[in-house]
């Protein structure tokens, strides 16, 4: 590690005057950039040799961990392998070199490509027709509750301003109907984890627009009064908004158009293989059943982005669909749900199992199950980073003190969930026998335990370049 240039930034190794590059002659110094517009002094570059710049960025790069270098089951995130595939069908020149304004008539292919996965998500969904605008899954909500209040407006329903939502719900779900200009309502899970059906009866009235259910919901259970609440919520006048965000293990076994929803989001970037992370890229398509079609950006007066969104992980998520095919596709969702059942029954001796169900793709335990050891989840997720996984998602759901949230996807072989499912055996006897290894990790990772609050509260994020001298 020493004679790597590790933890620097490139500025921090810069020397004036060394060049990793050499640029051709300029053909175009005929056209001046405007005095006005121009720099008054140079920029601040880091100025680097080759090698520099190649080690410095390799070396960085190495200290990432991706779903490419191991098992990643972060949960309500689906974090799957991304083909290569994918990644060369957005790359080509035909699409990756399109300008958004391009008469219609020059990129023809673009355009079937496009028709083709809205045609293929309404098949996959039940659902009439999709708008592939949303750049992500909360931009998919906020789209899809405009749909629903213009639904009531054109109606002349004026008095619809609430929109109800589970406690178990995403916080996307909320603060998509707060910036949408709607009330949030919310309805209680039952001990079970599903939605109450009873609290959900007391909340109904003609003052609601919509209820948001996530299915499988945050939890991974499958929402079983699906029908029932649909029965319910269409009786008062409002409509059924499915959050698909984690329609993984839905795949080839139900559809949300034939379960009663009127319209819904998918993140492709989860179920349909996009690396994603850190905030994006993302797509969030909206589909509407029949009847409401006319309702979506491009047919309405809704704008919610520019020209066809985005675009790259749309093919990507294309590409995916139509490796896996028809017959392939119906796969996802039951491999999906048997390795979340299989790590969740392996592990239960060892880790609390709060709710002790059948789940979908992905289940939550409560910490460890010995308490008395004082190792808790964080303690487990950075001790995991010591053996080469990627932790779980934990502290969410918030349901639970000490949540640790599990999902595997369907992508993963049984020898690797027989690693995972041995590692964290080791890490619950660890707990017991020798706790400050665990209390203390990880040890093996270039950084130790950083500061959360120290780093939520006083974020540094920009860089100053220290003048010569300081
Ligand atoms: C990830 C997720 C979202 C939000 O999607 P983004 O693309 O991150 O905006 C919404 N609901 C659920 C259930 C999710 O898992």
């Amino acid at each position: 590690m020493n004679n790597r240039l590790y933890g620097n930034l490139i500025f921090e190794l810069s020397h004036e005057g060394r060049r990793a590059y050499s640029l051709p002659e300029n053909k175009f110094a005929g056209y001046e950039v405007p005095a006005g517009l121009r720099r008054k002094e140079d920029a601040m570059l880091p100025e680097c040799d080759e090698m520099t710049v190649v080690r410095h960025y390799t070396n960085h790069s190495e200290n990432n961990f991706g779903v490419n270098n191991g098992f990643y089951p972060l949960g309500s995130c689906t974090m799957k392998y991304n083909p290569a595939i994918n990644e060369e069908v957005a790359a080509m020149p035909e699409f990756a070199n399109l300008h958004p304004l391009q008469p219609a008539d020059t990129c023809q292919g673009a355009l079937e490509a496009y028709d083709g996965l809205q045609r293929a998500l309404s098949e996959i969904s039940g659902l009439a027709k999709f708008t592939l605008n949303p750049f992500a899954g909360a931009h998919g909500e906020l789209t899809g509750l405009m749909v629903i209040r213009s639904y009531h407006e054109r109606r002349g329903d004026t008095k619809r301003t609430k929109v109800i939502v589970p406690d178990s719900a995403h916080g996307t779900n909320p603060a998509s109907a707060a910036v949408c200009g709607l009330d949030v309502v919310e309805v209680k899970s039952t001990p079970e984890g599903i939605v109450d059906v009873e609290d959900l009866r007391s909340l109904l009235d003609d003052s609601v627009a919509a209820m948001m259910m996530t299915n499988p919901n945050t939890l991974g259970l499958f929402e079983r009064e699906i029908p029932e609440i649909a029965e319910l919520v269409h009786g008062c006048g409002a409509l059924m908004y499915y959050d698909g965000a984690n329609l993984n293990p839905m795949l080839g076994v139900c559809r949300p158009g034939d379960m009663g929803f009127d319209v819904m989001h998918i993140n492709l970037h989860k179920t349909f293989s996009t690396p994603h992370g850190g905030g994006g890229p993302g797509a969030g398509p909206v589909g509407v059943r029949k009847g409401l079609e006319e309702l979506l950006p491009g047919e309405s007066e809704i704008s919610v982005g520019p020209y066809h969104g985005n675009f790259a992980v749309l093919l990507r998520a294309y590409a995916y669909i139509l490796t896996l095919g028809r017959e392939h596709i119906k796969e996802v969702g039951p491999l999906a749900t048997l390795n979340a059942n299989y790590i969740k029954e392996s592990l239960k001796d060892a880790y609390e199992l709060p709710i002790d169900t059948t789940c979908m793709h992905e289940f939550v335990f409560d910490g460890l199950k010995d308490k008395s050891t004082g190792v808790t989840t964080m303690d487990v997720a950075k001790r995991l980073l010591d053996y080469g996984y990627h932790a779980p998602t934990i502290y969410f759901p918030l349901l639970f003190h000490e949540s640790m949230m599990v999902e595997p996807t369907e992508n993963e072989s049984k020898d690797t969930i027989d690693g995972f499912i041995d590692v964290m055996h080791r890490i619950a006897n660890e707990a017991k026998s020798i706790p400050e290894a665990v209390k203390d990790a990880p040890h093996n990772t270039p950084i130790g335990r950083v500061d959360d609050v120290l780093a939520a509260k006083h974020p540094v994020l920009t860089y100053r370049q220290l003048a010569a001298g300081e």
